[in-house]
């Protein structure tokens, strides 16, 4: 195999502790959190305390300031061990970085350190009800009102929107300035007006809270606009392409992982005298999975030193995440299917994983919308 040459000791290390801290002390809760729909909030709280939340925000916004390298340690062992419930990545690789770029010194030091620590866990409202691929006819509104704003409106399928401190919520300023007329605010999970709806009952995903957000009239002082006003869609198109490899970076990491577990499987079980691993045609078909998932994976490691490097672009990214979750629904599909009637069970990683990938081709950018950003550059 082709050694990653990306990591550096220090990660490696961190690798092995982060791994051993999600064994002890989630791998047991899990099923658990499944069942409720929710992770227990002391979870945050025992990851914030072993320093996993908003690595790379810097130390003067209470952070650690490292490369982002470290947080992709730790979404890749969240994957390898089916740790689909803690919504870390949008807290920590979303909200928080929105915060650190846009916010203010106020801002700044309202929220980053507590979400450091996990007392304070975020999420980002930007789909409703009407459509979430076309953020522009959005329909929620943050009407001026002397100093202030008042927000109305509904979002839904919000990642940690049950838990959610703190929300950016994008809306209509001025709903005939087209994408110019959208502006980001920061709102307070607890301000007068915000009202949660359902926790979504959804086809995966069951330990992380997904949920409708209600914003009745939320007047908000203009203290909480996150950035500048009518800047809110560039914002979002700007931090789009590292949402969209964190996601190319998960997508690789399950690919590998369903590989790993289907090939002790099929190692393990006898058909007609033999491990089923020795049937040529599942041999053949686990090989060339293995290696399409070798290209996602150097093509992924490229990206993201590309990354590293403020050089990557948005057409690059939208091909890696368009390539890596095509070829996880693929390779997911094929390792139930080696897996048997086993493949369909709860108690197993790869059925778990099965439903839990599926939004994958849908969120973050849906597949189809990909594929437009990509055809503009033809
Ligand atoms: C588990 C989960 C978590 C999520 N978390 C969040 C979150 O934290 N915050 C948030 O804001 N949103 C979140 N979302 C919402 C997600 O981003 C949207 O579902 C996604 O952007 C698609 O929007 P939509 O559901 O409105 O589908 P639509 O926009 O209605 O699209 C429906 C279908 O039409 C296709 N389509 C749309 N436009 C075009 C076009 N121009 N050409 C071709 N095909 C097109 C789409 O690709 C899709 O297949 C989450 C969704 C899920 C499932």
């Amino acid at each position: 195999m082709i050694p990653r040459s990306l990591f550096t000791d220090e990660h490696i290390i961190f690798r092995e502790s982060v791994r051993s801290f999600l064994e002890r002390e989630f791998v047991p809760h899990h099923e658990r959190w499944n069942e409720q729909g929710i992770v227990d909030r002391s979870a945050w709280l025992a990851a914030g305390r072993e320093g996993l939340h908003c690595m790379s925000i810097r130390s003067e916004h209470g952070g650690h300031g490292v490369d982002k390298l470290f947080s992709v340690v730790l979404i890749e062992e969240l994957v390898r061990l089916g740790l689909s419930g803690p919504g870390f990545y949008i807290h920590s690789e979303i909200v928080a970085p929105y915060i650190e770029k846009y916010g203010t010194l106020d801002q700044q030091k309202r929220w980053l350190p507590r979400m450091v620590t996990g007392e304070a866990i975020g999420a980002i409202a930007m789909t409703e009800p009407g459509g979430g691929s076309d953020l522009k006819s959005m329909r929620t509104r943050a009407r001026p009102d002397g100093d202030d704003f008042i927000l109305s409106g509904q979002k839904t399928y919000i990642s940690n929107g049950q838990l959610a401190d703190v929300i950016v919520v994008a809306a209509k300023t001025d709903p005939d300035a087209g994408s110019r007329g959208v502006t980001l605010f920061l709102v307070d999970g607890k301000a007068p007006g915000v009202r949660r709806g359902r926790n979504l009952k959804k086809l995966g995903f069951h330990a992380q809270d997904t949920s409708e957000l209600f914003f009745d009239d939320v007047r908000l002082s203009k203290s909480c606009v996150l950035g500048e006003v009518g800047r809110g869609f560039y914002a979002l198109m700007d931090q789009l392409p590292w949402e969209r490899i964190v996601i190319a970076v998960r997508a690789a990491a399950m690919c590998e992982a369903a590989l790993e577990w289907t090939v002790a499987y099929t190692r393990d079980r006898k058909a007609f005298g033999a491990p089923l691993l020795d049937k040529q045609f599942i041999r053949f078909r686990l090989a060339e999975l293995k290696a399409e998932t070798l290209l996602a994976r150097v093509f992924v490691d490229r990206c993201l030193e590309l990354s590293l490097r403020d050089q990557l672009s948005s057409e690059v990214a939208a091909v890696a995440k368009l390539q890596t979750t095509e070829l996880q629904s693929r390779v997911l599909d094929q390792c139930v299917q080696f897996h048997g009637g086993a493949g369909y069970m709860w108690e197993y990683p790869i059925c778990r994983a099965f439903a839990d990938t599926r939004y994958m081709r849908i969120a973050g950018g849906s597949n189809e919308i990909m594929r437009d950003l990509i055809a503009r550059t033809l």
